[in-house]
């Protein structure tokens, strides 16, 4: 029988883990299809490159969007391509826990079931990503102890109070790294007269980014359009220029922690007081953004060690429970076998 596997299918990036191995795959969640036949062209870092670069035969295509699949056709011929470079030979048949955001309908749970057993996985569960978040951020789940956990990513953010390996509170808003890209882009062309594509912006982002003074330094030299000659052109933006396009976002995210904080029940909320907040997923690297969390919520912030491997290894945790659920066990399981 093949090793199990664990798939965290982000708006941004596919990871995908394997048994006993660890992160197999760790690419962006794009591909680039030929018009013309409808063939797959490329996929994961190769289709990146290609984005902002295509040509009417060619488009390079983002298939998930705020989390949810918005091309299930995509999505499967982006699973099976990934999967044929963990495994050559997918004669096991293995099975899979793959991650879904906390406040998705069942039929799109059902859609990420569907695409993923398409490619020739034999049974396929479920958790909710900010579970699988904790997990991978060494939280215990299974304690009656409230643990906050908030989750942000290209897409989406994801907040939730976990207790007894499950959600007590939750939400998801669609303010994130992607967000943030726009807002450069829209800031570049205000400031520079400059068009600049959203890999410069998410370079920019990733390089200089921050939404406090001070938290970031140096600059980075962008590279584009003039809007008034049409030529190339660059221009090298100062890390505490970051804070005017992304600061509004970072904002809006914090004012949905404190919500989720308000609607936490009491005792839970005292152990969270003590913990404090763990920050998982790509964007919460932004330079400053634990501090502004904190400052809001004074409560103590940690980003978890490597945040954005945090819900792939939080799935890749919870294969353990395949064989559990499978013998009915009254034991609290954190996945689902139910679509
Ligand atoms: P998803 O689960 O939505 O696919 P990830 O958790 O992988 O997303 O996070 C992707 C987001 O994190 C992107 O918007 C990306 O630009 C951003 N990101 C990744 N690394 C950094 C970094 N070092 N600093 C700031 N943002 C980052
Ligand atoms: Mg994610």
């Amino acid at each position: 029988m093949g090793a199990d596997i664990a798939i965290d299918l982000g708006t941004s990036r596919t990871r995908i883990y394997l048994e006993n191995k660890g992160i197999m795959v760790d690419e962006p969640s794009v591909i680039t299809v030929n018009h013309e036949n409808d063939s797959i062209v490329a996929v994961g870092e190769e289709a990146y490159r290609m984005l902002g670069r295509t040509s009417e035969r060619f488009s390079a295509i983002y298939p998930l969007s705020g989390g949810v699949i918005s091309d299930l056709g995509l999505v499967e011929a982006m699973i099976s391509t990934f999967l044929t470079r963990v495994t050559s030979a997918r004669i096991g048949m293995p099975r899979a826990v793959a991650c879904v955001p906390g406040e998705i309908t069942e039929v799109e749970k059902r859609a990420v079931v569907n695409a993923i057993s398409c490619c020739g996985i034999r049974r396929v569960c479920l958790i909710e990503e900010p579970v699988a978040a904790a997990i991978g951020a060494g939280i215990d789940i299974s304690s009656p102890h409230g643990a906050f956990v908030a989750d942000i990513g290209g897409g989406t953010t994801d907040m939730a109070v976990i207790s007894l390996s499950g959600i007590a509170v939750s939400r998801s808003v669609k303010q994130a790294g992607n967000i943030m890209d726009d807002e450069i882009i829209k800031y570049v062309k205000r400031r520079y007269n400059m068009l600049i594509g959203k890999r410069m912006a998410e370079d920019a982002k990733k390089a200089i980014g921050c939404v406090v003074k001070g938290a970031a330094i140096g600059k980075y030299r962008i590279k584009g359009k003039s809007i008034v000659t049409g030529m190339p052109a660059w221009a090298d933006m100062d890390a505490e220029e970051m804070i005017e396009p992304l600061r509004e976002t970072a904002d809006i995210i914090v004012g949905h922690i404190q919500d989720v904080l308000e609607e936490t029940p009491p005792e839970l909320i005292g152990d969270i007081h003590s913990d404090g907040i763990t920050l998982t997923g790509g964007a919460s690297q932004i330079a400053g953004l634990d501090k502004l969390i904190s400052a809001a919520t004074d409560l103590k912030v940690r980003i978890a060690e490597n945040p954005a491997d945090c819900v792939v290894n939080g799935c890749g945790d919870s294969l353990k429970y395949i064989d559990i659920i499978r013998r009915n066990d009254s034991m609290v399981s954190p996945i689902t076998d139910r679509y």
